[in-house]
């Protein structure tokens, strides 16, 4: 499209900062924005051969940015199906088509957290490369974990690599991880800096299971080279010592004390709290047959977190929107949209805010701080025309039929082709012998004749 225009006309644009809406037309050349507002085509050289798209009645908003998602996963139910059950090269290819569902979200660029093997650096550079379409994606490579902790608790091995987690134990197998991770091309160090406890006794959420001085060593080695450092932190200690040892950015940050929010804020540290993952469990588990006590726990972990999240937006602290996507309780293309619902409604935000949340503070994962997630000049011109009134319900954002148009790097996004809902690979998920256990008495139960 170089050397032609579009000219976005007529819609009330939302420009991603939590301004209010402002009715004008939006210019684009190439990837970029060229300008906005009532004069916008002014700046059109004479001459140029003009797209016109008409928004009348449509609000023109940034492409959304999903700060937490791991596209490499393909929503496994259980840690067993991701460690034991993902091949490389199938994981890939199946990649590929979910990260067509998340573009065809309204989320055109997202942030994977970590992955099975090289799967979303790999990914990252087809869609750049032009291989295929996708959103624009920053990513980590394998957490970072000592055998310890972590979400799958003994199903880590001692050494070695399983799943997303890559162990490291000493200084040296730490930094020598973050180096070879480096030369693969993570865009993120993640480390898993809170894990499950082996044996569950009183402790709220997770336990800590780095040292200060490890979680340091990590930020020197990585900030060396320029690479961020992110952490999953569900408890007050992670989080705290987290945000002191330098982490560029928390995911989670639930049951934070005092002393861990005082971290925070005084590091300004970017937070993403991934409550999608644990709403969706409270509140549509019983559909899946999620055990009601996990339910609990799980709502639980939100409205006992978001006193302290809220504090922390308060003193300044930008909060993303991020939704675990990747899961069986958070299927690709299908709740993107609900962490911003989740903001407005659990931490209080205007639409307004949760929008910012999700557009220009999104920037921050994507390390585009400045040049994405707004309606501005000069900014990637990642747009979407949609049907509806997010300013005051964000829920709508879930609708994909109320996208008019997707646009990524000025590019409309092909919406039409369908793609494939569900696919039977073999060897993919858990495959059981049976959901009960036969003991004679349940056959009895049954009236059957032993
Ligand atoms: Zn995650």
């Amino acid at each position: 499209m170089s050397g032609s225009y579009t000219l976005i006309q007529n819609g009330l644009i939302i420009d991603g900062t939590g301004s209010d809406p402002f009715l004008g037309d939006v210019l684009l050349s190439g990837q970029r924005i060229v300008d906005v507002g009532v004069e916008a085509s002014a700046s059109c050289p004479e001459g140029a051969v003009v797209n016109h798209i008409d928004a009348s009645g449509c609000r023109v908003l940034p492409g959304m940015i999903d700060s937490h998602c791991h596209i490499s996963f393909d929503h496994p139910n259980s840690n067993d199906e991701l460690f034991f059950h993902r091949r490389e090269g199938l994981a890939a290819l199946v990649a590929g088509v979910n990260a067509q569902k998340v573009l065809r979200a309204g989320f055109t660029s997202f942030f994977d957290a970590d992955s099975v093997f090289d799967v979303a650096i790999d990914l990252r550079d087809a869609i750049e490369g032009g291989v295929l379409q996708g959103p624009r994606m920053t990513s980590g490579g394998n957490v970072l974990i000592n055998c310890v902790g972590g979400t799958a608790a003994r199903l880590l091995p001692d050494e070695g690599t399983r799943g997303y987690a890559r162990i490291v134990h000493t200084p040296d197998q730490i930094i020598s991880e973050i180096h070879k991770q480096i030369k693969a091309g993570v865009d993120w160090i993640k480390v898993h800096v809170s894990g499950l406890p082996i044996r569950p006794g009183k402790h709220k959420g997770e336990i800590c299971t780095w040292t200060l001085d490890e979680l340091k060593l990590v930020c020197d080695t990585a900030h060396q080279f320029g690479i961020p450092v992110v952490g999953h932190c569900r408890d007050s200690t992670s989080t705290r010592d987290a945000a002191a040892a330098g982490f560029d950015m928390i995911l989670h940050a639930t049951y934070m004390d005092d002393e861990a929010l005082t971290a925070v804020v005084d590091n300004k540290v970017p937070l993403v709290p991934t409550f999608t993952f644990q709403a969706n469990l409270a509140d549509f588990g019983a559909a899946i047959g999620s055990d009601e006590s996990l339910r609990e726990v799980f709502r639980a972990e939100i409205t006992e977190s978001v006193n302290t999240l809220r504090a922390a937006f308060d003193a300044g602290v930008p909060l993303l929107t991020g939704s675990e996507s990747g899961f069986s309780l958070t299927p690709y293309g299908d709740w993107h949209y609900r962490e911003l619902q989740i903001f407005v409604e659990d931490l209080g935000m205007s639409p307004l805010q949760a929008i910012n949340s999700a557009t220009e503070q999104g920037a921050r994962a994507l390390r585009m701080e400045g040049e994405l997630g707004c309606i501005k000049p000069n900014y990637l011109a990642d747009i979407l025309i949609f049907d509806g009134e997010p300013e005051t319900n964000v829920a709508q954002l879930g609708d994909a039929d109320r996208f008019r148009h997707i646009i990524k790097d000025g590019q409309l996004v092909d919406t039409s082709t369908p793609l494939p809902k569900q696919w039977h690979l073999p060897g993919w998920r858990v495959s059981e012998y049976s959901e009960k256990i036969l003991t004679k008495e349940l056959v009895q139960s049954m009236g059957l004749n032993l």
